[in-house]
Order: C-alpha cells, then structure tokens, then sequence
C-alpha cells in the first residue's frame, strides 16, 4: 500500500469521491478542500451547544440570567406603573404596558432556548455508559452521550492526520479518546441515515491514520445522523480495510491516468448523476459561474434549455458531456 513515486496525496474525503464514483473524485482532487470530517450542513441561525455538556450548561446558565433580569425589569415597570397610575394618573398604565411588551418581546425565543438547552442536559445526565462491542464485524447502533460515560474524551481535531507512507490525509470531526483508544467521528448531515460504502471507507481510513499518526487502536469509528445524539460504529474490520486499500489503489491510478490525458469513466449505475451536486445544471453567467482547475478557467460546456437559458455544470465541463442530473431532466438539456 505504500506510495510510490508518482502516486498522488489524496485526502480522506477525496478518497471518498472517488468510492462514489470516479469523474466526482478526479473533480475533487483537481479542486482539493480542507477536510472538515462532516457532510455540509445547512448553517444554523440560532447557534446552540448541543455536543458538549460544559458548553451547555454554560448556555443554560446565561439564558436563565438573561430570564431573570427581563422579570426584574418587568417587575419594577409593574410596580411603578403602579404607583404613578394610583398617585398621578391612571392613563400611565398605558406606558407601562408598552414598557412591558418591549421587555417580553424576546421572552418566547429566551424560552424556547432554555427549555431546548435542559432537554439537552438532561439527555446527557441520563444517558448510562455504553460502547460497541469492538470485536464485532457488524455496524452496531450508538449514542453520542453513551460513548461519553463510557470514559470518552471528545476531542476536535485542528490539523489533518497524515500518513507519509501512503499519502494520505484526513481530519475527523471529532476523535474520541480513551486511554490509548482513539475513535475518530464523522458527521452525516440531518435526515439521511444511509450508511454508504464512502462512509465506510471514510471510517476505515480515518482509523487507519490515527493508527499510523498516533500509535493507537482504533477498533471503530462513529458516524453521527446530522443535528442527533444517534450513530452507528463502523467496525475497523479486515474486510472493510481491504475496501479502503482497493479504493486507495483505483484513486491513485485515476488520478495518474487522467495525468496522461486519460478520462475516468462516468459511473455504472449513472442514476447517481441524478442528485449529484457536481452534475446539477447552472445558468451560464460568463465570467462568474466558470470552474477553475488550478489557475486555468474551464471553457463552458454550455447547452440550452427548453426555457431559452444556457447551462453548464462543473462535471460537464470538466468532461464534455451533460451528466444525467434531475434538474438537466427537468430542463430539457441534451447533448
Ligand atoms: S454527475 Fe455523474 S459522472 Fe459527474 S461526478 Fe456526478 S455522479 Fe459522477
């Protein structure tokens, strides 16, 4: 499995591409990303702890003060409305009642975070400890917090885990660590619980470079579902290596051949270009919507739809062809 001379550096989630299909891997390693260890999640607007109890209990803790000191302040707009209305004139409870409403204007939102941040905390302080069996070869159910009381230490990782041997790179999400165990995590976004055979080489090779960079065991390695506390473990398994070092293996003579001027494939099953991101069609906006490939700017692939747009997408480009994506469907785009 060792690189030789003019094999190239891949990243974990390149790597990963190319399981998904080849041209998606090629595109991804012409145009490389830090890895991140998690699928794109949509932003979150209202940012809340969600996987660290300290971090949670310090947010509680700040949405309870903030509470308390608007029902101070609506106290004493009451109790001064009060005394003005029964001293100088009962009109003024008109103005405190603007007071009040300008205090309690933020009070739902105040209160939907707490109730969201102690549901939260008690899901942590009531989970017991509980890990995957590490012998096993199967993908076993887990729960973030349960592998916490486990003794799990959950920590983020800055810089990439790197293997010089084999040229690989990679950055979970998170590595939990237990004495000499490291368990590297990967979060998949909300909704898809799917586990992929990318997501299984991910795992696979994550654990392998936490092997290689920090001499440890990494019998498994957790997939969470987006925005939950539910995973699975990916066992570390023979069979599952050898479907990392195959992918490995191909990646590497992809990216060499297409050195040569020689074109991967589309994939055999092409319904993939169906929701591939890399296939979706856009309107051509010159000078604004081409892709680079390394300092060079690929010339358009552009077709028209049956709407009397222009359109073009990065796999067309890259490869001359309009890939079969819903949206080239839909818009009635042809080669
Ligand atoms: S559009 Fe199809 S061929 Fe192109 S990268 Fe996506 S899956 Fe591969």
């Amino acid at each position: 499995m060792e690189a030789r001379g003019a094999d190239p550096w891949l990243g974990v989630h390149v790597l990963t591409e190319f399981v998904f299909c080849p041209r998606a891997g090629l595109c991804m390693y012409e145009t490389p990303e830090e890895d991140s260890g998690e699928e794109i999640l949509p932003p979150s607007l209202d940012y809340m702890p969600r996987y660290d109890l300290r971090q949670i209990e310090d947010a509680l803790e700040d949405v309870k003060r903030r509470l308390r000191e608007r029902l101070l302040v609506a106290m004493g707009i009451g109790a001064a409305t009060a005394v003005l209305a029964w001293i100088v004139d009962p009109e003024v409870v008109w103005l405190g009642m603007v007071g009040l409403v300008v205090v309690g204007w933020r009070l739902p939102a105040l209160l939907k975070r707490a109730v969201i941040l102690a549901w939260r905390q008690r899901r942590c302080l009531l989970a017991q400890p509980r890990e995957p069996d590490p012998d096993s070869q199967e993908i076993q159910p887990v729960d973030w917090w349960e592998l916490l009381h486990a003794d799990f230490r959950s920590v983020p990782y800055k810089d990439s885990l790197v293997d010089e041997n084999w040229r690989l790179a990679g950055r979970p999400w998170r590595v939990l660590r237990r004495g000499g165990q490291r368990i590297p995590v990967f979060r998949k976004r909300r909704g898809d619980a799917r586990i992929r055979q990318q997501h299984l080489v991910r795992m696979v090779a994550y654990c392998h470079l936490l092997c290689v960079a920090e001499a440890a065991e990494s019998p498994f390695g957790v997939v969470l579902f987006g925005d939950s506390y539910e995973g699975v473990a990916i066992p570390n398994s023979p069979g599952l290596r050898k479907v990392f070092h195959d992918a490995l293996v191909e990646a590497r003579s992809v990216v060499q051949r297409a050195q040569e001027g020689d074109k991967p494939s589309p994939p055999e099953n092409q319904a993939q270009c169906g929701g591939c991101p890399l296939g979706k069609p856009f309107v051509y906006r010159p000078g604004i919507t081409e892709y680079k490939l390394g300092h060079e700017t690929l010339a358009p692939d552009t077709r028209f739809g049956e709407d009397g747009r222009c359109y073009h997408s990065h796999c067309g480009d890259r490869y001359g062809w309009i890939p079969r994506h819903k949206k080239a469907v839909d818009k009635g785009l042809r080669a």
